[in-house]
């Protein structure tokens, strides 16, 4: 198979784990840096172009897009889908997994466990806001945070109260949580692959801090999930239309409640805690699963 990544850090430990296990495989594979794509967009017959050279034809496209470029991440990935080329996960669902909202609400409905979350736009609203999540300590989490940047623990009413605030006047969306104390700072991210659970990792954050994120310092070991956890996560990527995704999970007083589910999730954390080749077990997927023009996406 001929497979392309849309990646712009083709040095980044994942995007090399995912080329060496395509070509131990013996498949030919290309990393493109996403933003040098160029899209010609022209009745009957997409295409595009890569340093200023048309791509030609390949059997998968394996989207790697960092969520500073989902814009334009996504509008390369809708013409490669519309150019035929099979998507390992859709443009479509990507966008879905990218707003934090959207993402809860679809979850909501599907009736999966999440933290009390509350949102409202009128800066009038903060006391009401506040009550929805069930009151101090409350977590105020920016709508387009990643890594853990702009997520903060408000304490006590009046904390929560001037953080939500101070949100506000610098003009950008907020979520605001019901704090999950009993998960005491660690959360548990499930891999999911072709509707299989395939790694669970737990994290646990540096000292003194509630948040897990590798990023911010956290560490990762091997963990044993619940089969209601297993479940959790396998109908949140189906919810969500994921072929791939890790879902981050707390252990909450009332069963586990989603945090994220990651379209693009890290290779290297969880093979290192769990020792599993990942990266070989998303290619086997695309062997199995890939074929020309097969994507439900029509550029809605
Ligand atoms: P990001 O997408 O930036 O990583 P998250 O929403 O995943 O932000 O939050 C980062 C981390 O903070 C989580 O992995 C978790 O450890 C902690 N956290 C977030 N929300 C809550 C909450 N409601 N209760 C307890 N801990 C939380």
């Amino acid at each position: 198979m001929k497979i392309a990544i849309l990646a712009r850090n083709a040095n980044l430990y994942s995007h090399q784990r995912l080329v060496e296990a395509a070509q131990a495989r013996g498949h030919e594979v290309d990393i493109l840096n996403t933003l040098r794509v160029t899209l010609n967009i022209t009745s009957h017959r997409p295409e595009a172009y890569y340093n200023g050279e048309k791509l030609g034809v390949y059997d998968a496209v394996i989207p790697r897009i960092g969520a500073s470029i989902t814009f334009y991440g996504l509008a390369v990935l809708r013409q490669f889908e519309m150019m035929g080329v099979w998507p390992l996960n859709e443009s479509v669902a990507i966008g879905r997994s990218r707003d934090k909202l959207r993402s809860m609400q679809i979850l909501a409905k599907a009736g999966l466990g999440l933290p009390v979350t509350a949102f409202a736009h009128d800066p009038k609203q903060t006391d009401d806001v506040i009550r929805m999540a069930g009151g101090a300590p409350v977590v105020i989490k920016l709508l387009e945070g990643t890594q853990g940047i702009g997520v903060v623990l408000g304490e006590t009413e009046k904390s929560a109260k001037s953080v939500i605030e101070a949100f506000r006047g610098a003009n950008v969306n907020i979520l605001v949580q019901e704090f999950i104390k009993e998960a005491g700072g660690t959360d548990i991210r499930v891999l999911v692959v072709g509707g299989k659970v395939i790694a669970s990792m737990k994290r646990t954050g540096a000292a003194d801090d509630f948040r897990s994120n590798l990023h911010r310092g956290g560490s990762a070991e091997l963990i044993k999930i619940t089969p209601e956890e297993r479940s959790t996560a396998l109908r949140a990527a189906k919810r969500m239309g994921l072929n791939v995704c890790g879902v981050d999970l707390l252990r909450s007083n009332h069963g586990p409640v989603i945090m994220e589910v990651n379209s693009s999730p890290g290779l290297e954390g969880i093979e290192k805690a769990t020792g599993k080749d990942i990266a070989g077990k998303i290619i086997e997927f695309i062997e199995q699963h890939s074929q020309p023009g097969k994507t439900a996406t029509r550029g809605k």
